[in-house]
């Protein structure tokens, strides 16, 4: 049985007639780490929310750890755990309080939500944190404790809306490593992000969506695989003329950077013929942040 399964799922908010998702079908294996992305607008939160069981599709089907979002919500209630893209935290309640509280009211023991809450204190670095009132946190600690409030829980799959949104870069690296380790428990996790190193370094698979449908999914290394362009030289400065970059690859302007996007000998040529300009130059492989804005939004060249 796969975590999620959807079949033609589309979505229209009846009130502004938007069409936010469109005949989406996809599939999410249990123990993975999917990860939804897309631009701002792209359906990726629509699609959570009704995995949820937070909204009702319009048309098509999805069904939960097994369990259909129309037929059984309450059965995927049990299972999941959601950090919704906004919400918030209490605040005169403390992060020990949030954790500690969700957990009781998820119907874990007084013992067992105590050494969850420890743990997981402890796992997001919110020590030093820990009795003070939410209110006198600042965003990326409130951020945290939102996070530490799913992590914490027993769910067999878990939800997570743009988690690390705010979070500065060591925090951030703590989270993936947090749900590295509910991974490792066989667990299932849905995320959305728009860090997209963030997807290529987590994910298992990945789905990229636009203006509400499925352009492309699969792992990040099979997405990059079916790329022409293998690599990518960055050169900052003028030492080349646009034509003469042209000629190696396609180029995009980027600030006051070219990145070239070639194979792999012209790729090396570039970068030779870049050091022996001195240029400052970098050679690197195609990322799935050069593959996604080729698919859903072109830069300026
Ligand atoms: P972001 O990256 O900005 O969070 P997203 O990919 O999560 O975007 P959604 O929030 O799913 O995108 O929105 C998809 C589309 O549906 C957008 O056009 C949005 O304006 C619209 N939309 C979202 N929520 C509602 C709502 N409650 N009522 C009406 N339209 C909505």
């Amino acid at each position: 049985m796969n975590a999620i399964e959807a079949v033609s799922l589309s979505k229209i908010y009846h009130r502004s007639k938007t069409q936010a998702l469109s005949d989406i079908t996809l599939t999410i294996g249990r123990g993975e780490i999917f990860t939804l992305l897309g631009r701002n607008g792209a359906g990726k939160t629509t699609f959570l929310r009704i995995a949820a069981t937070q909204l009702m599709p319009t048309k098509g089907r999805i069904s939960v750890l097994g369990h259909d979002v129309r037929d059984e919500p309450l059965e995927i209630r049990s299972k999941i755990a959601v950090v919704p893209q906004e919400g918030s935290t209490i605040g005169p309640l403390t992060p020990w309080d949030h954790i500690y509280l969700t957990l009781i009211a998820r119907g874990l023991s007084r013992n067992e939500a105590r050494q969850r809450a420890e743990k997981t204190i402890a796992q997001l670095e919110l020590l030093e944190y820990r009795n003070q009132p939410a209110d006198s946190l600042s965003g990326g600690l409130r951020q945290r404790v939102r996070v530490a409030m799913a992590v914490a829980t027993d769910a067999d799959f878990i939800f997570l809306d743009e988690p690390t949104l705010g979070l500065d870069a060591v925090s951030r690296r703590r989270i993936w490593g947090v749900l590295n380790e509910i991974q490792k428990e066989g667990r299932s996790i849905l995320l959305t992000t728009h860090y997209i190193d963030e997807a290529e370094i987590l994910s298992n698979n990945v789905a990229i969506i636009d203006r509400g449908r499925l352009v492309v999914s699969g792992s990040p290394a099979e997405l990059l695989r079916n790329v022409k362009e293998r690599v990518r030289v960055d050169i900052v400065g003028s030492s080349f003329s646009p034509e003469e970059l042209k000629s190696y690859g396609r180029v995009v302007k980027l600030a006051e950077r070219f990145r070239v996007l070639t194979d792999d000998r012209r790729g090396k040529e570039l970068a030779d013929e870049a050091v022996r300009r001195g240029s400052d130059v970098a050679l690197a492989r195609v990322s799935l942040e050069d593959l996604f804005v080729d698919l859903v939004g072109r830069v300026e060249e």
